[in-house]
């Protein structure tokens, strides 16, 4: 009776549509799913749809990346009103600064003399939000590259030549963002970002949880994290971080997971939002 609270589709940079995902827990026999797509709640309807089809929970989330002193820490936010306009500005925003980002990248690639369209970046990035990877694999198709880590290595990695910098929010403006639309805002693999100085200004601003159970997370890591979110009263929570099948991480669809008891008291939480 488990339930695996990160997950993320082709509505961001995961590589099965919503449905397919679904399917896919409920075949491996989850019975709940968090869809947490980096920026974006656009794969949720399909997922909720798919989620009463099949017969298996949908918890409705996001996934915020923001930028704490050039390092990038990642916001959950769970439950959120999809409709709320702080939310829906934010999203919008950060989409359209995706946009400029890549047209601004391609712009100094072609002053290098590397001829890249904007139509095919688009192309491969398909339904999910554009962004570096896509620029990096449409310079590996033109053979301007040998792969997508020689492509950062040499032009869009930061300090290269054809590296713009992102539009970026602060990690408390990403759980406050989270808050003000209703949301349950959680940090998210605070192991791999190691920067816990952050905790206590991020609980000013309204932090409800920590991932403490997640797949780049040790045993020892687990162990930390549970015992500060028990001492500040934090929820805790845990997922995979799937992004597809076949990628080199290896990881599947609950991996990680953690008890429904989790979801209630998600949801307990809403009630008082
Ligand atoms: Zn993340
Ligand atoms: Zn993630």
């Amino acid at each position: 009776m488990t339930a695996d609270l990160h997950c993320h589709t082709t509505a961001s940079d995961g590589t099965l549509a919503p449905a397919q995902l679904v399917r896919l827990a409920k075949d491996l026999g989850l019975k709940a799913l968090g869809i947490t797509d980096h920026d974006t709640v656009n794969g949720i309807e399909e997922a909720v749809d798919a989620g009463e089809r099949l017969g298996i929970e949908i918890i409705p989330g996001l996934e915020l990346n923001t930028d704490f002193e050039g390092v990038e820490v990642h916001i959950l936010g769970y439950y959120p009103d999809l409709e709320a306009p702080a939310l829906q500005e934010v999203l919008a925003r950060m989409r359209d600064a995706r946009r400029s980002r890549v047209r601004a990248m391609l712009e100094k690639l072609n002053g290098l003399g590397l001829a890249v369209r904007e139509e095919r970046v688009l192309e491969i990035a398909g339904q999910g939000s554009v962004g570096r990877p896509h620029v990096a694999q449409a310079l590996r198709e033109q053979g301007y590259v040998k792969d997508i880590m020689d492509a950062f290595a040499r032009y869009i990695g930061p300090g290269r030549p054809a590296y713009v910098s992102r539009y970026k929010l602060t990690p408390e403006q990403g759980v406050g963002l989270i808050g003000a639309a209703g949301g349950i805002a959680v940090l998210a693999h605070p192991g791999s970002v190691a920067r816990d100085e952050i905790i206590p200004r991020l609980l000013q601003t309204g932090l409800k949880g920590i991932e403490v159970f997640h797949t780049s997370h040790s045993k020892d890591m687990e162990r930390k994290y549970s015992e500060m979110a028990r001492t500040l009263g934090l929820v805790m929570t845990g997922g995979s971080d799937f992004h597809g099948p076949g990628r080199k991480d290896g990881i599947q669809v609950g991996d990680r997971t953690v008890p429904l008891t989790v979801v209630q008291e998600l949801k307990q939480l809403k009630e008082q939002m």
